[in-house]
């Protein structure tokens, strides 16, 4: 499967690791609309949440605790951030291997619909 994201899981593409364990890989987004801008995804390829089973939601769950140690590590658990997951067309998703950008750093504007 071409995908960028999985390329980047299995180190054929470099990134800029910001965390790892087994199940999970966090980088530097390429485009940082933040101070801190970090995506994180599951190794194993999911297209969106729509594709995840139900009995492997438990992924969720841990892409969440990967992004409750970096906000730690990183110190903007005392200032705040943004979770945000695009998905679909309207969505805005752009590559198709779900992931969660997680932004911090400055006072994010409020939403645009
Ligand atoms: O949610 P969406 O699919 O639009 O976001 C994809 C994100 O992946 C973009 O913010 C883009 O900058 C980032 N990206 C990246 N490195 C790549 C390809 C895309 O950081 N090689």
């Amino acid at each position: 499967m071409d995908c960028i994201f999985c390329k980047i899981a299995n180190g054929e593409i470099p990134s800029s690791k910001v965390y790892e364990d087994d199940k999970i890989l966090a980088f530097n987004d390429l485009n940082p609309v933040a101070p801190y801008h970090i995506l994180v995804i599951p190794k194993k390829h999911y297209a969106s949440i729509l594709d995840v089973p139900a009995e492997e939601m438990g992924i969720i769950a841990d892409i969440h605790n990967a992004i409750n140690t970096i906000a730690k590590e990183k110190g903007f658990d005392k200032t705040g951030f943004r979770i945000i997951n695009n998905c679909g067309e309207d969505g805005g998703q752009e590559v198709k291997h779900i992931h969660y950008h997680v932004l911090a750093g400055k006072k994010l504007p409020n939403y645009e619909a």
